[in-house]
């Protein structure tokens, strides 16, 4: 069915309805919700987005000291919420923007129609894509320092990576483990200056350069007669890409942080993505290639993903929604207008009489 305009008694019809619940869908409920456009969010399995899986924030302006992602990701929440902003927890599963009201349906089985949407689901981590990391995945193998780092107290971890995210996790790791191991495939350090002095100035991190993970090793869950304790990473193989050595180290923990990948699956086929998957805007805008669908934050922006680029990208996202849903006020006046100027004139007297 493409009728968006059938609604059932589960259809909840909106304005704005902006999906995802990180700063660019908060930023844009706050703008919406003081435009008058009543937005409701479809808030995701994971409220709040990345931010509420990170500890320390020094860099959202309007704090002199370090807040906290999960506290600041609620301070927006309650903001747009004060507005008028109505949560939903819901995950999209389909979409149909060809439809008129454009038309999202949720795992709940709810439908949504609303006359303009704005995409701001963010982005997911990317993993490795080895058997064994898949294996142990929440048994020993995390991609979330934050979240999982407190299991591994006094015990020996590895992280792999070498941007900012695996510089501050190792960071954060050590405030719990013994040693953390940052592996690193290549030679020279991706994060920012003062996060890897932080890095190279703490004892508890050893950096192993050229090196990359080929096998977790210990024992997965379902391994027949393996009891519940046994259940477990004990340690890695290694590999130097330069020289081929494979190395075995004893760890307990695995940690991935080698970046994030749109999380656009979804909408697939309804709004053009670029190579990698990120949604395509025009530039300057977040508009994407259909009228009424905008997307903001890391959905779209592969080179900055700061909190506070996505934030100023839900800003302009519900400034362009606000635009366009007046100029679908405006249509029917003006087509009204049109019919009485045609009503007014002579009738055609036949082809080319105009
Ligand atoms: P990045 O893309 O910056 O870094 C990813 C790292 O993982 C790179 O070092 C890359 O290696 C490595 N890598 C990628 N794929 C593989 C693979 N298959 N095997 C082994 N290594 C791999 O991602 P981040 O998540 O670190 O950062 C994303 C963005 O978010 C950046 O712009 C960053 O600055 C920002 N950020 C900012 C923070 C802050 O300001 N507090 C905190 C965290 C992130 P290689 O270098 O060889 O390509």
């Amino acid at each position: 069915m493409t009728d968006g305009s059938k609604k059932t008694a589960q259809t909840k019809h909106t304005k704005l309805l902006i999906v995802g619940s990180g700063p660019a869908g908060y930023t844009a409920a706050v703008y919406a919700a003081r435009a008058g456009l009543d937005p409701v969010i479809v808030a995701g399995m994971q409220p709040g987005g990345q931010m509420t899986t990170t500890t320390d924030v020094e860099n959202y302006p309007g704090f002199e000291n370090p807040v906290q992602g999960p506290w600041l990701m609620e301070q927006m929440q309650k903001q747009a919420e004060k507005f008028g902003t109505e949560m939903i927890t819901d995950e999209i599963v389909d979409v149909d923007f060809k439809a008129n009201p454009k038309k999202l349906t949720g795992a709940s089985g709810r439908e949504y129609t609303a006359d303009a949407v704005v995409i701001a689901t963010g982005a997911q981590a990317k993993w490795l894509g080895i058997d064994s990391e898949e294996k142990f995945k929440g048994y020993g193998v995390s991609a979330c320092a934050t979240c999982d780092g407190f299991f591994y107290k006094d015990k020996e971890v590895v992280i792999v990576g070498g941007g900012n995210t695996a510089v501050e996790e190792a960071l954060f790791l050590t405030q719990f483990v013994d040693k953390v191991t940052l592996i690193h495939r290549g030679d020279a350090l991706r994060a920012e200056k003062i996060m890897q002095d932080r890095l190279f100035d703490n004892d508890k991190i050893e950096v192993m350069w050229n090196t990359e993970l080929d096998e977790v090793l210990g024992t997965p869950p379902g391994t027949p007669g393996a009891e519940m304790s046994e259940i477990g990473v004990t340690g890695v193989k290694l590999r130097n890409n330069k020289t081929g050595d494979v190395t075995e180290k004893k760890v307990a923990g695995v940690f991935i942080a080698i970046g994030h990948a749109p999380a656009t699956a979804v909408f697939k086929g309804h709004v053009d993505l670029d190579q990698d998957g990120y949604i395509k805007t025009k530039p300057d805008s977040t508009e994407t290639n259909i009228p009424g669908v905008y997307a903001a934050g890391d959905v779209k922006d592969r080179k900055f993903k700061q909190a506070v680029t996505a934030a100023g990208m839900g800003c302009m996202a519900a400034l362009e929604a606000d635009r366009y849903i007046a100029t679908l006020k405006a249509k029917p006046k003006l087509d009204a207008a049109n019919k009485n100027t045609v009503q007014k004139r002579p009738a055609a007297k036949g082809p080319g009489g105009r």
